[in-house]
């Protein structure tokens, strides 16, 4: 074997890593026969032998079928897929923050240490709240860290409560949340507006609740008018209310959700305050909290004093680490540079947009799509499928038939409340005419749904592959690799 006495990694050099280089490794390589026995050694794996030229077309032919908002619109809802900037990429690429070791001392990380802190004030300065951290790791992950400190927080009252109420209307995680902290979910129904149903509420709240789980605005893009009533009625019986914030586009700069009584709220910074993330990729779940659950916040967290910035581990009642060591920093990068270069009036505009966009989509297709709450809507609008429906024409239909016309379909089938649900968050970052032109595809397909309701049946006809099985491409995925083949 060669061995490579280059320090590749590390030639690199810049400011960010203060011009070091570190020594090349001449330690000669042993055979390998003499440190691993012969029955720990692998056999040659049959791997495929392929060109650098056929891998690259593979995987050029793999990114040409996919689709993604840079190829068009990207409607689905609960998603916020918004336009990601470049300087984001351009801020997370710098080699300052990239080639960063979390070993690293803090003398030499103050310029990530004092993003992190930024951030954090920034996020703050938005909802209002007395602290944050941004340790987890997504949506979920933030929720999973604020239902423990609500959970912290009643053990050290000497009441460790066994419910967590959560509405109908709920993302999936919020039960899934409070079933892995130990409690049990309590369902509470919607009324006739889309709303929590404030009657069923006091019936269900007690001294077992330990909190309520809230969506604001929620999963049907409405805005919860009694939120305050909601929060003084929770904190009246000692129970804490948690805000899943996942899509806050619609608050942002209008509405700080600490002032509604919110006691912790989790923000997804990858979907409002952007970072690609169709297909999974990562994300950043910030956790904010007021005085009555900041001393509860997971550890480490940035401190700054006389312009120096530190680890902040020494917090006794902190519910411990959550993350390996400080949760996904590029999308921090991304989303301060996001939100610096928006500024405190592009914040509050990126608002106003991401509303008037779901609402003139709202208005222009209230012809062919039916409401199930006729109410202004906040980030995203939910229809309950076709208003004339059409024999054997499901939601599923319409949004494959939106392929066709070039379109990502939108969310469907969520919130489970609504029969036939299409929801659609048109993000703020679409202009007018890219709007009227999905409008013109969703009225278009509306009107095949009477006249030639097959082309939805069968659609897509247009995409490299037609429609998956897929309940069985989740449960039985074939992940077999095959030699690339030209459709
Ligand atoms: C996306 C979303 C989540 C989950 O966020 P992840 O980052 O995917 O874990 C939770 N709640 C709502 C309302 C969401 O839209």
């Amino acid at each position: 074997m060669q061995q490579n006495t280059e320090p590749l990694i590390f030639e690199r050099s810049s400011p960010g890593r203060r011009g070091h280089s570190l020594p090349a490794c001449d330690v000669p390589a042993l055979p390998t026969e003499s440190v691993l026995p012969a029955h720990w050694q692998r056999d040659a794996l049959p791997l495929p032998e392929v060109s650098e030229l056929d891998v690259v077309r593979h995987f050029t032919r793999l990114s040409q079928r996919n689709y993604s908002i840079e190829h068009d619109f990207y409607p689905l809802g609960s998603c916020t897929m918004k336009y990601n900037p470049k300087v984001n990429d351009v801020a997370a690429g710098l080699p300052g923050f990239s080639f960063i070791h979390p070993h690293q001392p803090e003398s030499t990380i103050q310029g990530a240490l004092a993003l992190i802190h930024g951030l954090s004030r920034l996020i703050m300065a938005i909802t209002g709240y007395a602290n944050c951290s941004l340790q987890p790791a997504a949506g979920a992950h933030g929720e999973l860290c604020g239902v423990l400190m609500i959970r912290a927080h009643h053990v050290k009252q000497g009441n460790p409560r066994r419910k967590m109420i959560i509405p109908d209307s709920a993302h999936g995680t919020n039960p899934a949340t409070a079933a892995m902290c130990g409690y049990t979910a309590i369902e509470v129904p919607s009324s006739e507006r889309g709303t929590v149903d404030l009657d069923a509420l006091a019936v269900l709240l007690d001294e077992d609740v330990a909190g309520l789980m809230l969506t604001v605005p929620n999963t049907l893009g409405l805005f919860e008018q009694d939120i305050v009533e909601i929060c003084r009625m929770a904190h009246a019986v000692g129970a804490l209310v948690y805000c899943d914030g996942a899509n806050m586009n619609a608050l942002l700069g209008t509405v700080q959700p600490a002032a509604l009584g919110l006691d912790v709220l989790h923000l997804n910074l990858h979907k409002t305050f952007t970072t690609p993330h169709g297909g999974g990729g990562p994300g950043a779940g910030a956790i904010c909290v007021n005085e009555t659950l900041e001393p509860y916040l997971p550890v480490p967290l940035v401190k700054e004093a006389d312009g120096v910035y530190a680890w902040d581990e020494d917090r006794p009642d902190s519910i411990g680490r959550i993350h390996s060591f400080y949760g996904n920093f590029l999308n921090q990068v991304r989303a301060y540079t996001y939100i610096r270069t928006l500024g405190a009036e592009g914040i509050k505009r990126a608002g106003d947009y991401a509303v008037l966009n779901a609402n003139y989509l709202k208005e222009k297709l209230r012809g062919a799509y039916a409401l199930r709450y006729d109410r202004t809507c906040m980030h995203e609008v939910v229809f309950a499928g076709l208003k004339e429906k059409a024999e054997g024409v499901r939601t599923l239909d319409v949004a494959k038939r939106m392929i066709d016309y070039g379109f990502h379909p939108s969310t469907v089938y969520f919130p489970l409340i609504v029969p036939e649900a299409l929801m659609i968050e048109p993000t703020e970052t679409e202009n007018k005419d890219t709007l009227d032109t999905f409008i013109d595809a969703l009225l278009a397909i509306a009107e095949e749904a009477q006249t030639a309701p097959e082309l939805l049946k069968d659609a897509p006809v247009s995409a490299p592959v037609r429609r998956l099985d897929e309940t069985s491409a989740a449960r039985r995925p074939n992940l077999r690799w095959q030699p690339p083949r030209q459709l």
